[in-house]
């Protein structure tokens, strides 16, 4: 007798952002231009899971076509980035001080971003997740209108460079999202409130369930409306370039939702701690070094750091 058994199918995840060139300059050193970007940070922190994920994005004749072949060889889908052979990369430019949690932007040149008009891949229509990771706020609304159907969760990041620029249509996407995940001064500046628990409960007017507070490397913070949830951020003895942890971060959250399909708040908080582990890796080198050759072992040892981290017994008598 053949016994036939039915495998779960795997989540569909889309992400859209940046794929970019960034030159860093850190307290230790200095780069040209090297690949970057919000949805390559993203995309290659959700490939630890179980999922099918594409990205949609814009590069011009300058990106390397051997980095996209390095997404595909981990199963990310690349045919929704638009090739501008005759363009050029968006270029994105940023200084750390000597606390690497603040950082200045030097550079943003959009270059192919400024007219980008987002193409969601056929395969991707039907996506299950959608991760709205950092860029225009009209190309993220754009690739929502082009879904038939609403995913079953769609994650927005942003960053101050759009609330100073694009302020009403960053306000329309955010209306329609349901988790955010922004850090603290963003938070601050998109509500005005000081408070990081009055920020959240601001956010949440403005259309998302859940808020996510990061802290860089005081970790990570969860509200919806009346819960809130706290992640550490591992203590590591050397932080060599904080780009794209914050992406990172958005990458292992919903790579680890995507994964067990699970959309409550009890798994968000699993989700945050996947992504703050997963944040540990990409700030330990340069650029997206140390996350491409990441391996499952290695994120799985490191989660059982978190766990001893967090966990205590208390006597509540
Ligand atoms: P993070 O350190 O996680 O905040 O993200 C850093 C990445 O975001 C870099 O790789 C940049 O290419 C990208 N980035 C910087 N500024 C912008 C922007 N205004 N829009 C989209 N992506 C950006």
């Amino acid at each position: 007798m053949q016994i036939y058994t039915r495998k779960q199918s795997m989540s569909k995840l889309l992400i859209v952002g940046t794929v970019a060139f960034d030159a860093i300059e850190t307290p230790f050193g200095k780069t040209d231009k090297i690949v970057g970007g919000a949805a390559t940070y993203i995309s290659i922190a959700a490939s630890q899971f179980n999922v099918e994920s594409g990205i949609v994005s814009v590069v011009g004749g300058d990106f390397p076509k051997d980095f996209l072949k390095q997404l595909n060889e981990k199963n990310i889908d690349t045919s929704g980035i638009e090739i501008i052979e005759d363009g050029k990369t968006f270029f994105w430019s940023g200084k750390y001080h000597n606390d690497l949690n603040v950082r200045d932007t030097l550079a943003t040149d959009l270059n192919v971003l400024a007219d980008f008009d987002p193409k969601v891949p056929e395969k991707f229509q039907n996506t299950d997740f959608l991760m709205l990771g950092n860029l225009h706020p009209s190309v993220q609304m754009a690739v929502i209108k082009q879904l038939p159907n609403r995913p079953k969760l769609v994650v927005l990041d942003t960053m101050n460079f759009w609330m100073d620029n694009t302020w009403d249509e960053l306000m329309e996407v955010v209306a329609k999202v349901d988790v955010i995940t922004i850090n603290d001064e963003e938070a601050r500046q998109m509500s005005g409130e000081y408070s990081l628990v009055k920020a959240a409960n601001k956010i949440h007017k403005m259309g998302p369930r859940y808020v996510v507070i990061k802290k860089g490397e005081h970790g990570a913070l969860l509200f919806e409306n009346g819960n809130a949830f706290f992640a550490p951020a591992l203590p590591l003895e050397e932080v060599f370039d904080p780009t794209g942890a914050g992406d990172t971060f958005a990458g292992g959250f919903i790579g680890h939702i995507a994964n067990t399909k699970d959309i409550s708040f009890e798994n968000m908080k699993k989700a945050v701690i996947s992504g703050s582990n997963l944040a540990s890796f990409c700030v330990e080198k340069l650029g997206t070094e140390r996350m491409i050759n990441l391996t499952k072992k290695e994120m799985m040892n490191r989660l059982i750091e978190f766990k001893k981290l967090t966990q205590f017994d208390i006597e509540l008598s």
